[in-house]
């Protein structure tokens, strides 16, 4: 395998959906990757050259870690964090049950927090590197039955400008990706069928969600950006989309 000379790109998530897309086009740009999720088989599949694919929990800190210290002692240090993985579970919040809750906290708040405790440190000492965190419109305005995956993306969007102020001096960045809807398959996960109905009906109404794609340009356009410039948040929503 030929040493790619552009730096390592990490993306969580990366078995579906924009993790997928965001792999692919990052790979296309000529960057070496490691990608981190739980379904091993279809981050392979992707087959992309100097990629390496770790089955990784975003929840398993210890495992997060030892897969990037894997990848930079091939590729070098992480230059782009992409904390994509996340999980949506809408539903009717008198009748949800608290553990879907739980999950989604946990996934879509503390996976992130996780991503960046991995990298952080180490991007501050150097003074560089780039962590791309994946909120939502839902993460700057509410919802109907979204209200919890509401607030996880109203933390990851607070989170993530709250680190960017305080790394700004070290010439980090952190990057907001806000998408509306995209169509994959964040919302076959929803146990509620009229919350999961009332997505996919709004969205064919519409004229169609947004594909991957749309997004991973978005992605890599902020990220090939130099790095005296910091686009701090893209919101990116199909045009027709209303609120
Ligand atoms: P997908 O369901 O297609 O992808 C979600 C990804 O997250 C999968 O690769 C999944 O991998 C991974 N994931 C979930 N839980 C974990 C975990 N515990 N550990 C590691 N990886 C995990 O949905 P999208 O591509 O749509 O979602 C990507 C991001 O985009 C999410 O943060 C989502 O909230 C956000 N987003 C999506 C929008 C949309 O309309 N689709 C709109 C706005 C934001 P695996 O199951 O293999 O672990």
């Amino acid at each position: 395998m030929q040493s790619p000379s552009k730096p390592l790109v990490v993306i969580t998530g990366a078995s579906s959906g924009i993790g997928a897309a965001t792999a692919q086009a990052f790979s296309l740009a000529g960057y070496p990757l490691l990608l981190l999720a739980r379904r091993l088989p279809e981050m392979e599949a992707l087959n992309l050259p100097n990629t390496l694919c770790r089955q990784t929990d975003v929840l398993d800190r210890a495992a997060i870690k030892s897969a990037i210290a894997e990848a930079e002692s091939r590729f070098g240090p992480v230059e782009f964090l992409i904390n994509n993985a996340g999980i949506m579970l809408n539903g009717d919040p008198a009748q949800q049950s608290p553990e879907e809750w739980d999950q989604m906290i946990d996934v879509n708040l503390k996976g992130v927090m996780n991503g960046i405790h991995a990298v952080l440190p180490a991007m501050v000492a150097r003074e560089g590197g780039t962590i791309v965190n994946i909120g939502s419109i839902a993460g700057r305005k509410t919802f109907g039955a979204h209200s919890v995956y509401c607030a996880t993306k109203f933390g990851v969007h607070a989170l993530t400008e709250t680190i960017r102020e305080e790394v700004s001096q070290k010439n980090v960045r952190l990057i907001t990706i806000a998408p509306g809807m995209v169509g994959t398959d964040l919302i076959h996960h929803s146990t509620d069928e009229a919350a999961k109905a009332g997505w996919l009906d709004y969205a064919a109404k519409i004229g169609g969600a947004l594909i991957p794609e749309d997004i991973a340009a978005a992605i890599l356009y902020a990220c090939q950006a130099p790095q005296r410039v910091c686009i701090r948040e893209i919101v990116i929503c199909p045009t027709k989309q209303e609120p």
